[in-house]
């Protein structure tokens, strides 16, 4: 069994109990981790730090209901995600998730302002209340600029900041970030991740960080590293 404790006082945004993945393989079961347990607090900054391959995606994947584990429990906000079904999975996510992803994920059709819009489209906020939110939500990542760019147009420092501005607009209480900074040099990678600490941390926001970076992980309330199934406490 592998359990990673918390210490704190809030009640739990993510539990995961008994959690299990394993992915068919040219026929053979090869798995991920066996008997994952961890609870996160509401408010806390957990980076999760790990090697290629040994499994931080898969478990970001299920926290955030895309995928599902072989076995095991996903409570999130005290909800059984496992025990949802698909269409319930997406609208949960949806109301109560944001995402930061290595490659921005940006629609490119899109201009920025729209990007912004469509999550709040998706949970029924739209009009003048909705183009307001996202600018306010743009400025707050320095790029109202912006709006009416395409994100060809940007950097990819810029490009990831309205990924931020994106994934918080419609206030969820769970930030999900997969190596974030994997596009970025060093020096724009620290702003961004300084910048998304920042932000979620005005939000009170709960936010899971999977990232190869020590560094980036400094700011973090705990970390944990993934290694071999396992969640091991500390650097
Ligand atoms: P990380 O994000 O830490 O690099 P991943 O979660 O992407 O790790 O991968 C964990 C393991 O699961 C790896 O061995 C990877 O090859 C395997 N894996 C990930 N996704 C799939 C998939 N869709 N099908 C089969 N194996 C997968
Ligand atoms: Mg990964």
């Amino acid at each position: 069994m592998c359990t990673a404790q918390s210490n704190a006082m809030n009640p739990p945004l993510i539990q995961l109990s008994g959690l299990s993945k394993a992915y068919q393989d040219e026929g053979r079961s090869q798995a991920v981790f066996t008997d994952l347990n961890l609870s996160v607090p509401a408010g806390e900054m957990l980076a999760l730090l790990g090697r290629s391959g040994s499994g931080k995606s898969t478990l970001l994947n299920i926290v955030s209901g895309v995928d599902r584990a072989s076995g095991g429990q996903v409570m999130v906000k005290g909800v059984d995600l496992s025990a949802l079904g698909e269409h319930q999975r997406t609208l949960f996510r949806r109301r109560h998730m944001g995402f930061v992803f290595q490659s921005f994920n940006l629609i490119p059709t899109l201009t920025v302002l729209e990007n912004l819009l469509l999550p709040l489209d998706l949970n029924g906020i739209r009009g003048r209340a909705a183009v307001a939110r996202a600018e306010a939500a743009l400025a707050q990542v320095d790029v109202e600029a912006f709006a009416h760019r395409y994100p060809d147009r940007l950097s990819g420092g810029q490009q990831q900041r309205v990924a931020i501005a994106r994934a918080l607009v419609h206030g969820p209480d769970l930030l999900l970030a997969d190596e974030p900074t994997g596009n970025l040099d060093a020096d724009t990678g620290a702003v961004v991740v300084e910048l998304l600490t920042r932000r979620c941390r005005e939000e009170g926001l709960t936010v899971v960080l999977a990232t190869h970076s020590l560094e980036l992980a400094a700011g973090a309330d705990r970390v944990l590293r993934m290694q071999g199934g396992c969640l091991v406490e500390g650097e």
